[in-house]
């Protein structure tokens, strides 16, 4: 079988602690440690085939999103995300971040909340990637919407305009849909969430 991307898929929490762990091997402890708190296997993204999603080196902070919390992007995709924005200012949008690069915990918390609210690990975990394989963990991702948008993160927004500005000119800035309908990932229709993708080593 092959595996996308970098990461093996494979997270044990029983494995003997490392005495000088690599940053990659502390991830993918946190990983393991986060599954079993939330329930899940440990083999849960190797049988998904889900690419690990490990975090950058450092972030660029640059913004406030739509909580008020700072905007932090990877370095080569905030200077990316940056030049998309203005472009799209000038174009008349003004592009609003809902969600940028997200923690472990964060990414746990976000599973919990909507488990505890009653629904489906199953049916969250559609919607909601499991930690460790959220493309927000990488800070190459973004979701987006749209000044005056009624409802953010909804099927509504394919059908802003500045959606539609999006599928003509965001490939110019390396940024690209990650979850279009029908993805091979198996996580709903995302027209909100946007990667970029020119440098992978960012
Ligand atoms: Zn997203």
């Amino acid at each position: 079988m092959r595996l996308p991307h970098t990461g093996t898929g494979i997270i044990s929490s029983t494995a003997p602690p490392l005495a000088n762990p690599t940053p990659h091997a502390r991830f993918l402890c946190e990983v393991a440690a986060c599954h079993a708190a939330l329930g899940l296997p440990k083999d849960y993204g190797l049988t998904r085939q889900l690419p690990l999603q490990t975090p950058p080196a450092f972030w660029i902070e640059d913004g406030i999103d739509l909580h008020g919390r700072p905007i932090r992007l990877a370095p080569e995709t905030s200077r990316a995300f940056r030049a998309l924005v203005d472009a799209a200012r000038e174009a008349g949008f003004v592009p609003v971040v809902v969600s940028s690069y997200r923690s472990l915990a964060h990414q746990a918390r976000l599973v919990k909340q909507a488990v505890d609210r009653g629904q489906s690990l199953e049916g969250v975990l559609r919607r909601i990637a499991p930690p460790g394989f959220s493309e927000h963990h990488t800070g190459r991702a973004v979701d987006l919407s749209v000044a005056g948008e009624a409802e953010p993160l909804t099927e509504a927004f394919e059908e802003t305009g500045f959606y539609h500005w999006l599928e003509r000119q965001a490939a110019r800035f390396g940024f690209s849909l990650s979850y279009p309908r029908n993805n091979r990932a198996g996580f709903i229709y995302e027209p909100w969430h946007w990667a970029y993708r020119a440098d992978p080593t960012a």
